[in-house]
């Protein structure tokens, strides 16, 4: 979508903006972006990926100012915490009675199949696949990127056991480090055990402050045990969706030819919208817990680090851009040397007008980097509210080195899975 560049006398780039045609710089490495509005979303990933990120980002657009309202005056937030958890758990204890239903009724039928009845064997088998379905399953820990060994990573992990040690927390379970410019927070197992996800592309370009910023906000998470995080709440979520995906059999032209076959799906394809709805109706519920554990994460790890590295650090959160472009040229031209020496320069270079776009970005009325988080001016209002002037956590240069030289051993292999992944991206 970009428009012709031009080259003016001061060797400057300029273009056209595509909305309004106004004369508007253009920058190799950074993001065109108009004045005018053009080019000013958060992310190119921004519009709803489903039915379930639509009706979430609804919501918050509906209830996010009153929940930042309540949240910066605190006005009965442990009623309305209580209240939401009470329902959430019950909504939930609904899914899995549905299931527990399936498999009483599965055991009966058996019954019935030994007393002779061997028919009801066949519905049996029928009802113990559907039980199977529904059952809750254990999350298994899923990543594509490198399990860090507390040897190897030693200095990396001191960190964030100190982070944890502040938050009185017991230390996490594993450090990830994996190839995307995002980072994140999962429990998984028998035991919900806990990891932390960072991606280089990201933590790569934090100072060590803002990296204390970004680590105390995923651990923050754990302290919060919001719903979304809590076994009992997700793995009906999951169930839910699992329905709904079941029931809404994907789009074919040529079985809707088949007069029973389409009349067979649209049937199916609403009784879809029965978990649908419930899904819908459980987000309701748990939005408010969710989101008001994400202006606590940042709460918690402002106290870490500082409220002006934690301000510093989501600004830094919409570089998504300039990191796919720096990769993109990377591999179409087929630049020599490491890609995240060159990378990095271009990221610690920022220009003014970089800067401005992402002050602008921030301060849109709803936007916002992910739909599980709440937009960023209100993020940004919450943090300036609670102003933390000093910091819990602080690396010395000495320490702060070690962890930029361990981070330094991984960029190769990571690298090179961010080289493929966008390799095979290209076909
Ligand atoms: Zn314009
Ligand atoms: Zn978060």
């Amino acid at each position: 979508m970009q428009a012709e560049a031009t080259v003016s006398q001061t060797d400057e780039t300029y273009q056209a903006c595509p909305s309004c045609g106004r004369r508007i710089p253009a920058h190799a490495n950074y993001r065109s972006w108009c004045e005018c509005g053009w080019n000013l979303e958060p992310s190119d990933q921004d519009a709803p990926q489903g039915r379930i990120e639509a009706t979430y980002l609804k919501l918050g657009q509906r209830i996010g100012k009153k929940l930042l309202q309540d949240m910066i005056q605190d006005s009965d937030a442990q009623g309305k915490l209580f209240r939401g958890r009470l329902l959430t758990n019950l909504f939930s204890g609904l899914v899995h009675a549905v299931t527990a239903a399936l498999l009483i009724g599965c055991c009966y039928l058996i019954v019935k199949g030994m007393q002779g009845y061997y028919f009801f064997y066949l519905l049996a088998a029928v009802v113990a696949l559907a039980v199977w379905f529904s059952m809750p399953r254990i999350p298994k820990l899923s990543y594509d990127g490198i399990l860090l060994s507390r040897q190897e990573y030693a200095a990396l992990y001191a960190l964030v056991d100190e982070i944890c040690e502040e938050m009185r927390l017991p230390r996490i379970d594993g450090l990830i480090l994996d190839h995307r410019f995002n980072a994140s927070y999962a429990q998984a197992g028998w035991r919900m055990k806990r990891y932390v996800t960072l991606g280089l592309p990201l933590f790569g370009i934090l100072d060590r402050e803002e990296r204390i910023a970004l680590i105390g906000h995923e651990i923050a998470h754990g302290v919060n045990r919001d719903a979304r995080r809590s076994f009992f709440t997700l793995s009906a979520y999951r169930t839910l969706i699992r329905w709904h995906d079941l029931l809404n059999p994907q789009d074919s032209l040529i079985l809707e030819r088949n007069w029973a076959v389409f009349l067979s799906k649209n049937v199916l394809k609403l009784l879809s919208y029965i978990p649908l709805y419930m899904a819908v109706g459980f987000i309701h519920l748990y939005y408010y817990e969710s989101q008001r554990a994400e202006y606590l994460a940042d709460a918690l790890s402002a106290e870490m680090s500082g409220t002006e590295a934690m301000m510093r650090l989501n600004d830094k959160l919409y570089g998504e851009q300039t990191f796919s472009m720096a990769l993109q040229r990377y591999v179409l031209n087929g630049q020599q040397g490491s890609f995240f020496e060159a990378y990095k320069a271009i990221a610690l270079a920022m220009p003014e007008r970089e800067r401005e776009r992402i002050r602008r970005v921030e301060l849109l009325e709803g936007s916002r980097l992910d739909y599980t988080h709440p937009p960023g001016a209100y993020r940004i209002q919450f943090l300036q509210r609670h102003y933390r002037s000093s910091a819990k956590v602080a690396l010395t240069d000495e320490r702060s080195d070690r962890i930029e030289a361990e981070l330094k051993k991984a960029e190769p292999r990571i690298e090179a899975r961010m080289i493929q992944d966008f390799q095979a991206s290209l076909y």
